[in-house]
């Protein structure tokens, strides 16, 4: 059975007793009285983690509470979860270390340095049909892997926004890894998203789930879709751009704040300024391309194959790899 929580069909993330159990935990920090915990709580921030890695200014903005109460309200969190240094990101960066998970193909993985880490979000953009999708299924069984087989031995948040998820096709994968396919779908927390809001909807209140889930991997599939069907006129062009960034900023402080991966899935688009070589590049504009840590590009190749792009690393050369999806998954050429 899949953990649904999907907020439009009945079950919920956060149901009222633990909202109420937070309430007292809030209201225990020094200098946070009813009124500051339920605005805070109203605003989405449901876990000690989610407020001790917020800026002063965020709270104000998002949970209408005043600055000093913010900066307060911050450093209970923080001193609550001994948190003692300045920003509540250099703790985490320099607590904790980048992981890897495998993608299963030791091609892919060499290409990544060694899978898909950690504190990082890795974007695969491609054509339709070209294997998105399939590398989501498959990173949500290979997270789950043990260490010595390339995993982290954690669970995946996979977020549909196009209702291609199938579980069928983690059982296939888990079957190949040689894991026990009722195990490994347990470990996936799913959520279908119907519009964009409900995607930020869905993303945000899940975060409760991160650490009591043990979520080693966030899957966004698609990243953009509802976006770009929703916001179609140019003016309204400024106010997508201005909520994709901010969804790919909460993204973002999941995997530092968690040490989990995100994948996020793209299209990609017509690109008319280009008359040579392939005349695709990724949907979002500069705002993906500069949220994203890591990007792939992937495409069919000859005899059913998919070629796989690196094309951006923070540190990583560019390259490409061949690989062949098959009924036990992604795997090399
Ligand atoms: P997208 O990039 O649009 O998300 P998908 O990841 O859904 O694309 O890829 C779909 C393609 O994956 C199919 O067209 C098929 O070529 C391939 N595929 C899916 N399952 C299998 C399988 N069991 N064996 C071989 N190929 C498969
Ligand atoms: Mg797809």
């Amino acid at each position: 059975m899949l953990y649904t929580f999907d907020i439009n069909e009945g079950s919920i993330v956060i149901k009222m007793s633990e909202e109420e159990d937070f309430l007292e935990v809030l209201k225990e920090l020094p200098g946070v009285g009813n009124v500051t915990a339920k605005k805070l709580i109203e605003a989405g921030y449901v876990t000690l983690e989610s407020i001790a890695l917020s800026t002063p200014a965020e709270l104000v903005v998002n949970a209408g509470v005043s600055e000093s109460t913010a900066k307060k309200v911050i450093n209970s969190a923080r001193q609550k979860l001994n948190i003692e240094v300045t920003t509540a990101y250099e703790y985490y960066l320099k607590k904790k270390e980048t992981l890897r998970i495998t993608t299963g193909s030791k091609n892919l993985d060499d290409l990544l340095g060694g899978g898909i880490e950690t504190q990082a979000i890795t974007e695969i953009y491609g054509p339709y049909g070209s294997g998105k999708t399939q590398l989501a299924h498959q990173l949500a069984v290979t997270v789950q892997l043990p260490v010595e087989r390339g995993g982290i031995e954690r669970g995946c948040l996979f977020i549909d926004t196009e209702g291609t998820f199938r579980p069928e096709r983690i059982t296939q994968i888990a079957e190949a890894f040689e894991l026990d396919p009722s195990e490994v779908l347990k470990h996936i927390l799913y959520a279908r998203a119907y519009t964009s809001d409900h995607q930020i909807l869905v993303t945000a209140k899940a975060e409760k789930m991160l650490k009591k889930e043990n979520i080693g991997l966030i899957v966004v599939d698609s990243l953009i879709s509802h976006f770009r069907g929703e916001y179609t006129g140019r003016e309204t062009l400024a106010e997508r751009q201005q909520k994709l960034n901010k969804y790919i900023h909460m993204l973002l402080k999941y995997a530092t704040g968690y040490n989990l991966a995100v994948l996020v899935t793209n299209q990609v688009m017509a690109d008319p300024s280009t008359f040579f070589g392939d005349p695709t590049r990724p949907a979002g504009g500069h705002v993906i391309g500069h949220g994203v840590t890591t990007r792939l590009y992937i495409r069919r190749g000859k005899e059913g194959r998919r070629v796989i792009k690196l094309t951006k690393s923070p540190y990583l050369p560019e390259g490409a790899v061949e690989v062949l999806i098959t009924d036990k998954g992604i795997v090399d050429v």
